[in-house]
């Protein structure tokens, strides 16, 4: 492999954003992705039900900030807005009554009051939600839903630096089909995951199974959980500061649970939002029928869904089907189809869904953010401003970095990162 000014290391929406920056700039660039495929998280497949299906980002989150929104209009695909209010509300089996429907929207308002004005030591969501006494439907989106962690789990601070994500589209032709669109002219090297990063050299050289490159900087987009399990081994060891950043923003957890339903819409609209409350939050929210499709997209969140996910595929097909069952009745039974489980937990490359930061530690993000030794520089959505989590926030982010990078390289001294948006 050839020396170049940067490597990037992961080809999903930030890598590739920073690569189409550097190529921009004139600057030479090669980027090494670990898996068989560009856009890591952003993965539409037709393998399952034999339309596009999106296995990891699906929701084009503010889209009137969005680039890929633009685009994929510009393209003429087919873009539905999504309001995300609840539209059914169930506990257990029992359809909610409507003061209890009108008590949990209240309760939305509240939670956006209560967090707007939280102050204290006390940085866990589930101390603002026990102030609250909120009814607890609110705080299963606020929490394992949005999040993908428990309340006792998410920083309020941190949480209180995502940004409002209105207003909400999904694509036909899947968001993952998107993002390989746009990253469809930026040359990858796949299956090449990145072993070492030395930097007790001039610039880094980064090792991997096919030979070393070397380079003036490193862009690295792997999500913190890669990097906390110190899949690339940083040599000299990166500063405790950085390392700390990365534990202190674990992986949430986000799985879904999409089942085939055939020949029975069950009195629901397409894109009509289903929640069922259950005890110790092992609750499910189903997406219907999207663009009139036969499916019912369930999704489970935070510590339940890495139960879910140890369990295997079978057990978590059989508690969605099983939950259908309890609420429309067992004769739904002959119209289940296929169905399948998503597994981002055991993703080697990815290891769970999203970055939170633990309680107390919404900081970790700004110092991941300073380049290390102004050669290596971290990317992607743990680190995209406002649009943490998002795809969108991953492509901005890699954007601003990699302009951070090629004024490194032209000698301008290094500013604080920009903001990714
Ligand atoms: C189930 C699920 C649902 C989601 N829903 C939404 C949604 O509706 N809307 C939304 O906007 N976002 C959603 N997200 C989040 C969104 O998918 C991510 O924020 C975004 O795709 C992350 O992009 P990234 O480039 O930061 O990271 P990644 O997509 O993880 O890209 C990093 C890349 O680095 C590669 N890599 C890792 N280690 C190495 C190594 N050592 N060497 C080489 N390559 C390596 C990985 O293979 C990966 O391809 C969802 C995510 C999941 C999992």
């Amino acid at each position: 492999m050839n020396d170049v000014d940067v490597v990037v290391v992961g080809a999903g929406s930030a890598g590739l954003a920073a690569a189409k920056v550097l190529r921009a700039a004139g600057r030479s660039f090669v980027v090494l992705e670990a898996m068989n495929r560009i856009g890591g998280r952003a993965w539409t497949s037709s393998e399952h039900f034999g339309v596009p299906f999106d296995i990891g980002c699906a929701w084009l989150h503010a889209a009137d900030r969005n680039p890929y929104f633009e685009e994929a209009k510009a393209a003429g695909w087919t873009l539905q807005y999504h309001d995300m209010n609840v539209d059914h509300l169930y506990f257990g089996k029992r359809m909610a009554t409507e003061d209890e429907e009108a008590a949990m929207k209240l309760a939305d308002l509240r939670l956006s009051d209560l967090l707007e004005r939280h102050e204290g030591a006390d940085d866990r969501v589930s101390a603002l939600l026990a102030k609250g006494h909120l009814a607890r439907a609110a705080a299963t989106f606020a929490g394992p839903m949005d999040f993908g962690k428990d309340y006792d789990e998410i920083s309020v601070a941190d949480f209180k630096s995502a940004a409002d994500l209105e207003p909400n589209y999904f694509t036909k032709e899947g968001f993952g089909a998107l993002v390989a669109r746009f990253g469809a002219d930026v040359p990858v090297e796949l299956s090449t995951p990145v072993r070492k990063i030395r930097w007790d050299v001039p610039g880094v050289s980064c090792e991997t199974d096919r030979g070393t490159v070397r380079a003036k900087a490193v862009i690295v987009t792997a999500s913190p959980a890669v990097l906390a399990f110190e899949e690339i081994d940083f040599h000299p060891d990166l500063p405790d500061a950085h390392v700390e950043a990365f534990f202190d923003l674990p992986m949430g957890m986000l799985t879904k649970l999409p089942v085939e339903i055939r020949g029975t819409r069950l009195g629901l609209n397409p894109f009509d939002d289903l929640l069922i409350e259950r005890r110790a939050q092992h609750d499910i929210y189903f997406l219907c029928f999207p663009f009139d499709l036969d499916l019912m997209v369930g999704f489970v969140g935070g510590d339940f869904a890495w139960e879910l996910s140890a369990a295997g595929e079978e057990a978590g097909i059989d508690f969605v089907s099983d939950r259908l069952c309890d609420i429309f009745g067992g004769d739904l039974r002959k119209h289940i189809g296929r169905s399948t489980m998503t597994n981002w937990g055991g993703e080697r490359w990815v290891r769970g869904a999203y970055a939170a930061a633990r309680p107390g530690q919404a900081g970790a993000r700004a110092v991941l953010s300073e380049p290390v030794a102004n050669r290596i520089f971290f990317a992607g959505e743990h680190l995209a401003g406002p649009l943490i989590q998002t795809c969108a926030g991953a492509r901005l982010s890699g954007e601003a970095v990699a302009r951070q990078v090629v004024s490194a390289l032209d000698g301008s001294p290094t500013a604080t990162r920009p903001a990714a948006n």
